[in-house]
């Protein structure tokens, strides 16, 4: 049998492509538009890819920007129509006869740290994503807490956030997943402008708002620490209730290493270990984190170890 696997990033406006052999991360990646709203084109893609490769994969992997309902195994995908209550699983499995793993992207990027990245040396991963949006997931002994569906980890939403920051009260903002006071409201990207927007009456993007950081800017600076402040306790909490010892963090606004040392700082003095290494670290597993983490995944499904660079 090939040690081969075929994986996919697959989001909203983009499914990227490659393959992983023996254990080592994904090589060369090939793009192409998402057939948004159409399934059958969405499959037949699927199916033109794995016909272009010179050997027929193992078994395709495939990191996706949404979640699984672990009752029906239907897609939750609100932004790729194609697919979205779908069991993509099961029409993969059915048009190419091969075995199909399906994981959240989030879930993806915490393995991929686990196995390739700054989770290495570390049992409890937990990775965190800023990014559109504040998730996450929860690895141990290199393999997903949560294997079907993708909830584990998801630290980003619950009504959870503080009222007041300082002399500040801060209000619990409506949050795409039907609660309010999600961390997710406050501290990815579209959060860090909402906060800003509250907290200045200015519209700016959130990379705008951390180069006004960078320079010194006091509003920006109010806007960051505000943001530090009501993301701190959830992820200490978190990290308490996980163990980890290690929370690589991912996502746009984590390419940012300065505001990832200060999520590391305001967070690590209020976790009950309060380890003197860094726990929210840089993710280093590379650029493709889902295509990795899905390699990783559909790696152990087929019993292959993991070949760390
Ligand atoms: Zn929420």
């Amino acid at each position: 049998m090939t040690d081969t696997i075929l994986c996919f990033d697959i989001g909203g406006t983009a499914i990227r492509a490659a393959t992983a052999t023996g254990g080592a991360q994904p090589g060369k990646v090939v793009r192409f538009p998402t057939p948004a709203g159409d399934r059958y084109a969405f499959l037949a893609l699927v199916s033109s890819i794995i016909d272009d490769l010179k050997q027929r994969p193992a078994a395709l992997a495939i990191s996706l920007a949404g979640i699984v309902n672990p009752e029906t195994g239907n897609l939750v995908v609100a932004n790729i129509p194609a697919i979205h209550g779908t069991n993509l699983k099961a029409d993969l499995e059915d048009r190419t006869q091969l075995p199909v793993i399906i994981a959240n992207d989030a879930d993806c990027f915490a393995v991929s740290e686990a196995v390739y990245g700054a989770g290495r040396d570390h049992d409890i991963v937990f990775g965190v994503i800023f990014g559109t949006g504040v998730g996450g997931g929860l690895v141990s002994g290199k393999r997903l807490i949560n294997r079907a569906g993708g909830f584990a980890g998801e630290w980003g939403h619950g009504p959870v956030v503080p009222l007041v920051v300082g002399e500040r009260s801060i209000p619990h903002f409506t949050c795409g997943c039907g609660l309010s006071g999600c961390v997710d409201t406050v501290a990815g990207a579209p959060g860090l402008q909402r906060l800003h927007a509250f907290l200045h009456g200015e519209k700016k993007s959130a990379p705008a708002i951390l180069s006004a950081w960078h320079a010194g800017e006091a509003r920006a600076a109010e806007t960051v620490e505000t943001c530090l402040q009501l993301l701190a306790g959830p992820l200490a909490m978190a990290i308490n209730l996980t163990g980890a010892t290690i929370v690589p963090a991912g996502g746009g606004l984590a390419r940012d290493h300065a505001l990832v040392a200060a999520i590391d700082e305001t967070v690590r003095p209020l976790t009950l270990a309060r380890p003197r290494h860094r726990l929210v670290v840089p993710a280093t597993s590379g650029a493709e984190p889902g295509l990795a983490g899905a390699a990783a995944i559909g790696f152990q499904r087929l019993g292959i170890a993991a070949q760390p660079a």
